[in-house]
């Protein structure tokens, strides 16, 4: 039997340390937090988005790095398959618009509550307030001198035995969940390769700060954005909601935008431009103008915008549109409502950077997938050793994507691990 060491009992800690249990190994789970699955408490706003309930090619098509190292793992454990793992925890389902999965409940804590009756039930051992500090290794005995797994040092000095060991310790984003990136740091020492990380699914910071500050907690839905480098190469277009920070835009929209243009921002700033009206075209906004306009012909500019704007964008909008706020209605020229309309359809920000890893969903780049392998999750370097979830350099889109990265991931880690030594 083997003993199996899983580090980080996040989601896919739990989903390696159940599936290695029941498929026959001694498990034991390492979690230096007081509970399990701290993040997973607040993932879809405290609802956890568990998956997607998509077909195999959207799932694809949602994971932004490294999508083909996917192939494997998914065709192990899909979306099906951790819909039905959870179903034998105790958990009711439903699917929502996108295609997105969510515990009937709405309560993600109920969905940690499945993964540890699984636990239970596989009869995990599980270690709370136990930080891993060091991966054992040892070079003997192996006739390819490939270093093999020994055992796992803890933060206190005690040292744990182990056959395999499996890393699950997640990625840098959130480190107030846990993942500080024990896994990241260990994998380098041990001579594998880290790619380059960055915060990604992740705000922006806005030159226009003196605009956005007014707009905080502004949230604007059915917008259509979109966003451009220096020469104009359109990087990102989308359609939904965003949100106005106190240092720049946040919001549905631009976190998706964040993981496709976070290379891009890195050089230069990037030029956004919001779409306030996607529905009518330039015409018929001018035509409601007018209108507008006519109807309130001794009101002031400034007062007239309420009709057409939420209450804490008249000010930015006013200024930039450069028309004195308090001018007359009846006093604006035909230039003056052309510029208002061009406003409606593209009111511009700049897109200074990504903001940090603290408010970041996911991290970009980990584990390099080039040293393991898809099948098993094993190290190509150091025999024994798996890593499972955020810890490798895969993520994806929102919408559940990035947890069944983890359950994959997981599962197949587990399933891996479990198996004796020939
Ligand atoms: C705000 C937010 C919302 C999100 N919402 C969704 C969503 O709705 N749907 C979705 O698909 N994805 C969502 N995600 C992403 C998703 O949560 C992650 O991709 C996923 O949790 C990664 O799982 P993991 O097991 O790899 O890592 P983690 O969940 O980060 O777990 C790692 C665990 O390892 C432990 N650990 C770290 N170092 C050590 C050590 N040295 N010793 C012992 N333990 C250690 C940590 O304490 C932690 O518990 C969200 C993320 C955030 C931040």
């Amino acid at each position: 039997m083997n003993k199996v060491i899983v580090i980080g009992g996040g989601a896919s800690g739990m989903l390696a340390a159940i599936i290695a249990s029941e498929s026959g190994a001694e498990v034991l789970l390492l979690e230096k937090n007081e509970k399990l699955g701290k993040k997973i408490y607040i993932t879809g706003k405290g609802r956890c988005n568990i998956t997607n309930a998509c077909d195999k090619d959207t799932f694809f098509e949602n994971v932004v790095s490294n999508p083909k190292f996917m192939y494997s793992p998914y065709s192990q454990f899909d979306n099906a398959g951790i819909v039905r793992l959870l179903e034998r925890g105790g958990l009711k389902m439903k699917k929502e618009r996108g295609n997105r999965v969510f515990p009937v409940s709405d309560h993600a804590s109920d969905v940690t509550a499945a993964l540890k009756k699984l636990l239970d039930s596989a009869k995990v051992k599980t270690r709370l307030n136990c930080e891993a500090a060091e991966i054992l290794t040892s070079g003997e005995g192996e006739p390819d001198g490939k270093p093999h797994i020994s055992g796992v040092k803890l933060l206190n000095g005690e040292a744990l035995e182990a056959d395999r060991v499996i890393v699950c310790t997640g990625g840098l984003s959130y480190p107030s969940t846990g993942s500080t990136g024990f896994g990241l740091s260990e994998a380098k020492r041990l001579g594998i390769t880290v790619t380059d990380t960055r915060p990604s699914l992740v705000p922006f910071n806005v030159r226009e700060t003196n605009y956005v500050e007014e707009m905080q907690g502004l949230a604007l839905k059915n917008v259509s954005v979109r966003v451009t480098d220096s020469k104009n190469k359109v990087l990102y277009t989308g359609f939904g909601e965003m949100l106005f920070t106190h240092f720049g835009v946040s919001g549905p929209l631009m976190l998706s935008a964040s993981a496709l243009v976070g290379d891009e921002i890195r050089k230069k700033p990037l030029s956004l431009r919001v779409d306030l009206k996607p529905a009518l075209d330039q015409e018929t906004i001018d035509k409601r103008l007018v209108r507008l306009f006519e109807k309130n012909k001794n009101k002031q500019y400034k007062n007239t915008l309420s009709e057409i704007l939420p209450k804490t964008m008249i000010h930015p909008f006013a200024m930039i549109s450069g028309i004195d706020p308090d001018k007359k209605v009846n006093e604006i020229t035909k230039t003056e409502r052309d510029g208002i309309v061009v406003l409606l359809k593209s009111f511009p920000l700049t897109l200074t950077s990504l903001r940090g890893f603290e408010e970041a969903v996911i991290t970009r780049g980990g584990v390099s997938v080039k040293e393991v392998d898809p099948k098993t999750m094993e190290s190509k370097k150091i025999r024994g050793l798996y890593f499972a979830g955020e810890v490798l350099d895969v993520d994806a889109m929102t919408g559940g994507f990035n947890l069944q990265i983890a359950w994959s991931t997981g599962f197949v880690a587990g399933k891996a691990a479990s198996i004796s030594k020939q």
